[in-house]
């Protein structure tokens, strides 16, 4: 029996620092481990849908009907095919949101508000966001309890995140109160490079403790497994991306019963 759910939005403006990849494998690490999951693919590129085998064209309905309000959020729900995990699909259409939005009433809301009915049925909805900071990411930031924020361990790791972060707090201002970082995640971590320990520390050194213990390797295994149109976990479940990706979905399991309403 869920209760009620936490909505958790996976964001970065940056584009190819991880985010796909954490919102597809945290997402199906939670399910395998015994949660109702729904995954919500927010981005037109609709990499998070394809991550999960399902072509984007595939679908009957998506986000953008759900946004548009041509279909109900429960009609656009598909299962991925794998027990307890399920999918709001991407599809391209949502490319053109800003636009479309742009004269609608509460428009930085439409998808909390259509998102809460559902959060009795999930433990986690989470939703994966396009590189950019225009209005599914702020519908996201609206609508969701928690932020994860993954961090490429390269040298502008930390570029641009100012912006995000005056996004948020603007959002909280505002729209969200409650709003809160979870976790910062690092990703693609190379230990054999001083780069990436130098990232890693300055990192901590910025956001404390909300940085996530496990700290996620560049693994050919994470990289290979989209092509597949499987997460990680079932790919390669042995992969050091497979293990590192548990042990964050279990850090973030953590977090949600300490904070538990
Ligand atoms: P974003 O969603 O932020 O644009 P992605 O999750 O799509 O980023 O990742 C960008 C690329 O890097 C993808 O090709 C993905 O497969 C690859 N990738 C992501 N994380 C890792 C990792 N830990 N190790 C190896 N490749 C990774
Ligand atoms: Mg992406």
């Amino acid at each position: 029996m869920v209760t009620r759910g936490w909505v958790l939005a996976i964001v970065n403006q940056k584009g190819g620092v991880g985010k796909t990849t954490t919102a597809v494998n945290l997402a199906a690490q939670l399910a395998v481990q015994g949660d109702e999951v729904l995954l919500i693919d927010a981005d037109p590129q609709a990499n998070a849908t394809s991550g999960l085998g399902i072509a984007p064209h595939e679908p009957e309905h998506n986000l953008f009907e759900v946004l548009q309000e041509e279909c109900l959020f429960e009609d656009a729900i598909i299962s991925s095919g794998r027990p307890r995990l399920h999918l709001v699909p991407a599809s391209i259409d949502l490319a053109g949101i800003d636009l479309l939005f742009a004269t609608r009433i509460a428009r930085e809301t439409v998808l909390r508000s259509l998102l809460m009915p559902l959060r009795e049925r999930y433990n986690w909805l989470i939703i994966d966001t396009p590189p950019s900071l225009g209005l599914l990411t702020i519908n996201a930031l609206v609508a969701a309890d928690g932020l994860i924020v993954p961090l490429q361990c390269e040298y502008y790791a930390l570029e641009g995140l100012s912006r995000l972060m005056q996004t948020v707090e603007l959002v909280r201002q505002h729209l969200n109160p409650s709003l809160e970082i979870w976790k910062v995640v690092l990703t693609m971590h190379d230990p054999r490079t001083k780069l990436s320990e130098q990232v890693e520390a300055e990192v901590r050194k910025f956001f404390g403790a909300k940085v996530a213990r496990t700290v996620i390797p560049r693994n050919v295994r994470i990289g290979e497994a989209p092509s597949f149109g499987q997460p990680v976990v079932e790919y390669d479940p042995r992969s050091r991306g497979a293990i590192a990706y548990k042990a964050f979905a279990q850090e973030v399991k953590e977090y949600g019963t300490s904070r538990s309403r």
